[in-house]
């Protein structure tokens, strides 16, 4: 349900059409630059973090150093004090752009190379661990500093903590350095953006190639080239769309054709009887005195060949409404053999007259979703084609069968047959076996074209078996239940 919906949202909004080949140069060139762009961050803290680092462990090897003289030289303790220590603390501090501090066990600093906290107390987390024992070591990142605490140890055997060495060095200058890899990876992604822009350019121009190929031949077949060679099979999509409007323009071609050849056929029909009455008439015309048994005679050929006009134009008009959509279809619930007994008791006197006896067998009782007036029409044409096209004292047999889904209707008969060759023609609209029976009999040529259109409408299917001269069978098949 939630699918459906979603399908009837997208098909109901109109969304703008896009460039294909704008969409496609925005991608290769966003695929192109932000990978790029992303590595090259990485990169930029990487070298950070690893400057750092490094800045880190120069810093606490120079300060063990330094806290390993002040063991030897008994420093805390006050032992000497040359000054040399105090020199290496503040060249120390100068070159990392920092402060050292001297804290000894009563967490007052001894030594501030900033001079400034001498003799304060200085009781900070980072020298409480390092008295327990912890090395400390933290990185400020957003203030751009680091601090680092080192033990100073009473003697190289007494492993005592007699002080901390404390040293804060700034990492400015780190990221100045980085700052410089920024600005130049910034400088390589600038050009490589603009490279790739170009290359996207004449990618894109390259893969649109064969749809503009193709446009421009469907641009030639819409201006009336119809025999254009639109087939562009540099991409399946191409190819695929090549086929499918040629396929399109031959089936066009064909409708074309068979509507020319309609109207053709249509004009020809409606003319024959037209020709015949002129001809009639223009021999009356010419005639003197004609008495007035020839004079009727004429007079009921004209009248025969105007019934012609007549069925015919009255077939063409049947025609035409079945051409017409699905909906123009009355589907009721019909009983099946009271419609054909209706039918069968309306051709018998026709039958009659030709000697020709018409038999109905209804092996069960059928009701079945159709159009009455439709099916009525489909059934008559082939009873009546059986009864015309049947010899003296022969026989129509109709017999009406069903199973749980269709039901059939057979109309056989004891006739002149159809040549096995003309099978698929006899369904064309006009065509005949034998003209000159059919004129004789009052065919139009119309009643298999609309007994097939009628099956179709209904979804059905129609059928034929004969042999030249021993007669034929057609056989009706149609669904019980009408689904439109
Ligand atoms: P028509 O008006 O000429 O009967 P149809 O479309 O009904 O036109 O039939 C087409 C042709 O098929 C007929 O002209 C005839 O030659 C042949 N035909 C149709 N039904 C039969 C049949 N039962 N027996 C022999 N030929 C038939």
């Amino acid at each position: 349900m939630r699918n459906e919906n979603r399908k009837r949202w997208f098909s109901e909004k109109q969304f703008p059409s896009v460039h294909l080949k704008l969409l496609l140069f925005l991608l290769l060139v966003l695929f192109g630059t932000i990978p790029m762009a992303i590595a090259s961050k990485g990169v930029v803290a990487a070298i950070q973090q690893k400057q750092t680092d490094a800045r880190m462990i120069e810093v606490q090897n120079r300060c063990q150093i330094v806290s390993s003289k002040m063991t030897r030289t008994g420093y805390l303790r006050g032992e000497v004090r040359d000054g040399m220590i105090d020199n290496e603390l503040d060249i120390i501090a100068n070159i990392y752009n920092g402060r050292i501090v001297v804290v000894n066990r009563d967490f007052r600093i001894i030594r501030d190379t900033f001079k400034i906290a001498e003799k304060r107390l200085h009781i900070a987390e980072e020298v409480i661990r390092c008295f327990q024992g912890e090395s400390s070591s933290k990185y400020n990142k957003e203030k751009h500093y680091f601090a680092q605490a080192i033990p100073v140890y009473r003697s190289d055997s007494d492993k005592t903590i007699e002080g901390v060495i404390v040293i804060t060095a700034s990492t400015e200058g780190i990221l100045s350095t980085v700052d410089v890899v920024k600005d130049k990876a910034l400088l390589f992604q600038l050009i490589v953006f603009f490279l790739l822009m170009g290359s996207a350019l004449v990618v894109v121009q390259c893969l649109m190639k064969p749809f503009r190929v193709l446009q421009s031949r469907l641009n030639q077949v819409a201006d009336g080239a119809l025999d254009t060679d639109i087939c562009v099979n540099t991409y399946q999509e191409t190819r695929k769309i090549s086929q499918a409007v040629s396929m399109t323009m031959t089936k066009l071609k064909e409708v074309d054709q068979s509507r020319q050849e309609f109207v053709s056929n249509v004009s020809h029909e409606l003319k024959t009887p037209i020709t015949s009455i002129r001809v009639l008439a223009d021999s009356l015309i010419g005639m003197g005195d004609v008495p007035a048994e020839l004079y009727r005679e004429f007079m009921e050929d004209i009248s025969d060949e105007i019934d012609r006009e007549s069925k015919i134009i009255d077939d063409l008009l049947a025609l035409v409404k079945m051409d017409k959509s699905e909906a123009e279809l009355n589907i009721t619930q019909s009983n099946i053999n009271a419609l054909v007994e209706q039918i069968l008791k309306r051709l018998r006197p026709i039958a009659n007259r030709s000697k020709v006896e018409v038999i109905f067998e209804s092996i069960r009782e059928v009701t079945a979703d159709v159009d009455e007036v439709k099916l009525s029409l489909a059934i008559t044409n082939l009873v009546e084609n059986a009864i015309k096209y049947n010899k003296e004292d022969g026989w129509v047999r109709v017999t009406l069968d069903a199973d749980h889904k269709f039901f059939y209707i057979k109309v056989a008969d004891s006739g002149i047959g159809i040549p096995e060759e003309v099978h698929g023609r006899i369904f064309e609209r006009f065509y005949r076996v034998d003209k000159a029976r059919s004129r004789e009999t009052g065919g139009s040529g119309l009643g298999l074209a609309i007994t097939r259109s009628v099956v179709l409408m209904h979804k059905g299917a129609i059928k034929v078996s004969s042999k030249e001269g021993e007669g034929s069978v057609f056989t009706l098949r149609v669904p019980l239940n009408y689904i439109a």
